[in-house]
């Protein structure tokens, strides 16, 4: 292997570091300590898993955490007076549904009750839109892990070639739109892009967000090239990402490990999001 390693797991050990030692300034200079409040409709083992790895980060680094664990057959309109009044509350300076909820439930059109600032997974349609026209806001969790492991590296991004590889809302779409904000030139593939490995191939910075076991290969990699891989599939040889690390690792320049790469970043760029709602809230 000559391409060198991002850390994932030590880079997210850092940005939750910082964030504890800011909360404890914060707080120190007498405010209330951000609070993330989760909403977890049901009991899906995976998502519990999640919405409760994000509640005990959140008591790691200082910050509150309110955490609504509901019946899987509340009403839609009593999650909807709940995050109405989470909105409504000043310790709260945070909240996230936990997607997906359950049938009877529509979590995407419940996201955009949450207000923009309080918005710190930045998935809703005013927070898409603020990262869009390049006005100050929440940004995505995930999208926001892969530039803070490119930032960490010192990836030069102004005039880079920046190749994304999937465009879905939830990590695609903000990635290439981050990257375009740092003055990349980005192209965004997707399923109907013709000849994916010759755009590959132009990527100084190439991010995989697809959700395809081992699909972007070696000879799709310009040499040198930064590689971030955010895929996560669950195979028979246990988790593998969206690039074929082994022959990738032979011509990047970095590269993204699966798991331990953009996987930690996660939650670590969401407790950053807390803080800065906290702070934006409170006119800092
Ligand atoms: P998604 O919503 O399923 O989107 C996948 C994208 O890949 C779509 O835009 C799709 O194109 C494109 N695609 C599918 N097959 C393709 C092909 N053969 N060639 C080129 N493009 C293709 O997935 P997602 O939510 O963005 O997630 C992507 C991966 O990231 C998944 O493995 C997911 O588990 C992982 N993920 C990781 C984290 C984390 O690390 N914390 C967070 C979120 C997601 P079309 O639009 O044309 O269908």
């Amino acid at each position: 292997m000559t391409a060198t390693l991002i850390d994932g797991k030590a880079i997210a050990q850092q940005v939750r570091a910082e964030v504890r030692a800011e909360v404890e300034a914060w707080t120190a200079g007498g405010h209330h300590p951000p609070g993330l409040a989760t909403i977890l409709v049901g009991d899906d083992p995976a998502s519990a898993m999640y919405v409760a790895n994000k509640q005990k980060a959140c008591v790691e680094v200082g910050m509150g955490g309110f955490s609504h664990d509901l019946p899987a057959d509340t009403p839609q309109s009593e999650v909807e007076r709940l995050i109405r009044e989470l909105s409504d509350d000043d310790r709260v300076s945070g909240i996230l549904l936990q997607l997906p909820t359950p049938d009877h439930i529509d979590g995407p059109r419940l996201t955009t009750l949450i207000p923009a600032g309080k918005d710190v997974d930045g998935l809703t349609p005013v927070s898409a839109g603020l990262l869009a026209k390049g006005l100050p806001g929440l940004r995505p969790a995930t999208p926001s892990g892969v530039m803070e492991l490119l930032r960490r590296h010192d990836v030069e991004f102004v005039g880079a070639e920046a190749v994304v590889v999937g465009r879905s809302d939830l990590v695609g779409k903000p990635v290439a739109a981050l990257l375009l904000a740092e003055h990349c030139t980005v192209t965004i593939c997707h399923s109907r892009t013709r000849d994916l490995p010759a755009v590959c191939r132009r990527a100084d910075i190439l991010v995989a967000a697809v959700g395809r076991p081992q699909m972007v290969k070696g000879d799709w990699i310009k040499p040198g090239a930064a590689v971030i891989d955010v895929g996560i599939n669950r195979t028979d040889a246990g988790l593998v990402g969206d690039v074929e690390f082994e022959s990738a690792a032979e011509v990047a320049g970095l590269i993204t490990p699966v798991p331990g790469g953009v996987g930690p970043m996660t939650i670590a760029m969401l407790l950053r999001n807390t803080l800065e709602a906290a702070k934006a809230a409170a006119g800092v």
